[in-house]
């Protein structure tokens, strides 16, 4: 008998989480009040000291739901079938990232940097025509950018592990698997796996929060308040621009 879930039994455990969990929104708070009493620090600073948090709560919100539903994931280190999906991030969600990666040790940023360049050469006719892809509007586009094999821009290919792994955005920290790991290598898109995407309101509610405050009583520099929140696009693309 397998000792994985069933397609079935995961839908049931989804529904165990819809009807008995409560998401913890005081999580969401805290952080956002913690790091707005913080008077040493900038605004732009207590920004990406608010990202990183928040993105280690939904994670964190992602556990308890599990744990509730006596969920397992499946998903192995070492293995990034899911670093080939199409991740959308706004504006400033990228230059977030950007932020996260000047200020690693300088190693680890070289090596980030240097990766990037070499992605952009390898994979300049994928990013060219893939960066297109009308993912918004176009229901099918998902499927046909993940059937491309692109690898995400940050995916070291050689450990498949994440580069920026702590700040890895929303997309890559709701999408899990419950099932025996060979969907994900056996399908373009299996509809096995779960995506707790819905934590996006919350994450997104928080750093709306945030900013407002910064707005109306401190001086941001870096992010455009509230333009950068509403401009989307591939990570693909904004690494791309980032990165010329
Ligand atoms: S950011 Fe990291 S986890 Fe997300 S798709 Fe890229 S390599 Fe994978």
């Amino acid at each position: 008998m397998s000792k994985f879930l069933t397609y079935e039994e995961i839908l049931l455990k989804c529904e165990e989480i819809n009807t008995t969990y409560e998401i913890n929104q005081k999580r969401f708070d805290k952080i956002v009040d913690c790091i707005l009493d913080n008077e040493e620090i900038s605004a732009d600073h207590k920004i990406a000291e608010a990202f990183a948090q928040l993105l280690k709560a939904v994670s964190e919100e992602i556990s308890e739901m599990e744990t509730t539903a006596e969920l397992v994931p499946t998903c192995q280190m070492g293995c990034a079938f899911c670093c080939y999906f199409p991740i959308v991030t706004n504006k400033m969600e990228a230059a977030l990232i950007k932020d996260a990666i000047s200020k690693m040790p300088a190693d680890r940023r070289h090596f980030i940097e240097n990766h990037l360049v070499q992605y952009y050469q390898t994979y300049e006719e994928k990013v060219e025509r893939l960066g297109r892809i009308d993912w918004a509007s176009d229901s099918d586009a998902k499927y046909r950018y993940k059937k491309e094999n692109l690898p995400c821009p940050f995916l070291n290919l050689e450990t498949n592990a994440c580069m920026i792994y702590e700040v890895r955005p929303l997309p890559c920290r709701t999408y899990v698997n419950y099932t025996d790991p060979k969907v994900c290598s056996a399908n373009v898109m299996p509809k096995e796996t779960i995506s707790y995407e819905f934590l996006y309101q919350e994450y997104m509610g928080a750093i709306n929060e945030l900013l407002q405050y910064l707005y109306e009583n401190e001086k941001i520099e870096k992010i455009d308040y509230p333009g950068d929140l509403y401009q989307e696009d591939l990570l693909i693309n904004w690494m791309k621009k980032i990165n010329q």
